[in-house]
């Protein structure tokens, strides 16, 4: 049941996103930023930068000092998800709940394909499914709540401050680099 949603065109992805920021060169946070169209916690966020043929957007990084030139290609929704949520387990392939390929809204991206076997056990994803309050407090109320496409819930409160964070650093980085 693997979703081959992420392997297109053959690129390549490292794992996670932390890698080398060569000193000088715009960390990966700021590329990313300059390359997103932001909007509210409920819209599609379209990348700005290269796509794929088949509409995912990627950006290429530097892998090592400048000297060394290897590089990686790093999938936009792939970078978001890293940044905003956090490290994607092993095997997992990123979902876009929205069904569209060009959005990194983290919001609207999921981890997906072992979802079954986490449900069946005492696992971390069975034990947040019993949880009445997000990490932040807020109350899962139906009104607060988005509920994914696996049941996973996503505390609406959260969203909302974490897309004012994102803005208020995207603001940041366009107006020290400019
Ligand atoms: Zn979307
Ligand atoms: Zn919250």
């Amino acid at each position: 049941m693997p979703d081959d949603d992420t392997n297109t065109d053959g690129d390549e992805y490292m794992g996670h996103v932390h890698l080398t920021v060569p000193p000088g060169s715009k960390p990966l946070l700021a590329r990313w930023l300059g390359k997103v169209d932001v909007g509210g916690a409920e819209e599609c966020w379209p990348w700005t930068g290269a796509r794929t043929s088949v509409g995912y957007g990627f950006l290429s990084v530097r892998t090592g000092d400048r000297k060394d030139n290897r590089k990686v290609t790093l999938q936009a929704h792939r970078v978001a998800y890293e940044l905003f949520i956090g490290p994607i387990p092993d095997g997992l392939t990123i979902d876009h709940l929205c069904r569209n390929p060009n959005c990194v809204n983290p919001t609207h991206l999921e981890p997906v394909t072992m979802w079954e076997n986490l449900m069946r056990g005492d696992t971390l994803t069975a034990r947040k499914a019993a949880q009445t309050h997000c990490v932040h407090g807020h109350e899962f109320t139906p009104e607060n709540t988005y509920v994914k496409a696996n049941g996973c819930r996503l505390c609406k409160a959260c969203a909302r401050d974490r897309v004012r964070e994102i803005k208020r650093r995207q603001r940041h980085s366009r107006s020290s680099t400019a």
